[in-house]
């Protein structure tokens, strides 16, 4: 099989020092307050001969405003600028309910949802009633959900799954009750866009979770987990690392990676 195309589309970024994405401070020494921004992606899997599958669907301007993050391009002017409208799109894969991948949701009215059962289990329950659990949540896409859920456009998932051939899901919890993330077979072997189960690279290196998680354990689990499943350290995709950008050939527009492709340069050497 060829294998499967894969895009990283950036959309936003938030400016911030290396001390905010490890739970503990940086691990490195006087590192703290260097510059560590996030970008924010969502990702798109083409399929030859079959319709494209699109990873997480971001946010808006709105909670760009709320959150004070800067929107580069929204979603849809990013996956129209690849050529892919996004009316079109039948599936699209929530790795998580946090606001920032799982906003937006009336831009693909044709499209199915899946989504981990513990996931939408937990944006629904008693947990939300604490201020600190809530916060990554943003209500409208959680609504949304129970909006699409009433009219029979979840699909629900209880861990791994295969998706279609050469697109697997994989059970990744730990930064939430329900992350999953996507195992894409493509021709240089089996890339794993990992979402938030590392925000960057340096958090699976140095094994520091990022401030947000809701079961340590099962989140270092998670990276171990990603670490078998993946042919090396660049067959992993991080939820949130500006190196995607960086790294990889160019897709066609502004702000879009080819991460089905290697990278131009070691992973490794740039951390
Ligand atoms: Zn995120």
């Amino acid at each position: 099989m060829a294998g499967h195309r894969i895009h990283a589309i950036r959309y936003a970024r938030h400016e911030r020092a290396a001390a905010d994405n490890f739970i503990a401070g940086s691990p490195v020494p006087d590192d703290h307050a260097a510059p560590m921004p996030l970008d924010y992606y969502v990702w798109l899997i083409e399929r030859a001969g079959a319709g494209p599958i699109l990873v997480d669907t971001g946010f808006g301007a709105d909670a760009a405003a709320r959150r004070k993050r800067t929107l580069i391009r929204p979603v849809e002017d990013g996956l129209r600028a690849i050529g892919v409208d996004p009316a079109a799109i039948g599936e699209v894969v929530l790795t998580h309910l946090h606001y920032d991948h799982a906003g937006s949701l009336g831009l693909f009215p044709n499209a199915r949802f899946h989504v981990q059962e513990s996931e939408l289990a937990f944006a629904t329950g008693r947990h939300m009633l604490h201020g600190h659990v809530r916060a990554p949540f943003d209500v409208e896409p959680v609504a949304d959900m129970v909006r699409l859920l009433f009219g029979e456009r979840l699909v629900f998932h209880d861990g791994d799954a295969e998706l279609t051939p050469g697109v697997m899901l994989r059970s990744l919890h730990g930064h939430t009750a329900g992350l999953m993330g996507v195992e894409v077979a493509t021709a240089r072997g089996s890339v794993l866009l990992a979402s938030d189960a590392c925000h960057l690279y340096a958090n699976l290196v140095r094994e520091m979770p990022f401030p947000i998680v809701v079961d340590i354990p099962k989140y270092l689990d998670a990276h171990r987990r990603l670490k078998a499943l993946a042919p090396s350290l660049a067959h992993i995709i991080p939820g949130h690392d500006p190196l995607v950008l960086s790294a990889f050939p160019a897709g066609g527009a502004a702000d879009v990676a080819r991460v089905d492709l290697a990278p131009r340069s070691s992973i490794e050497a740039l951390l």
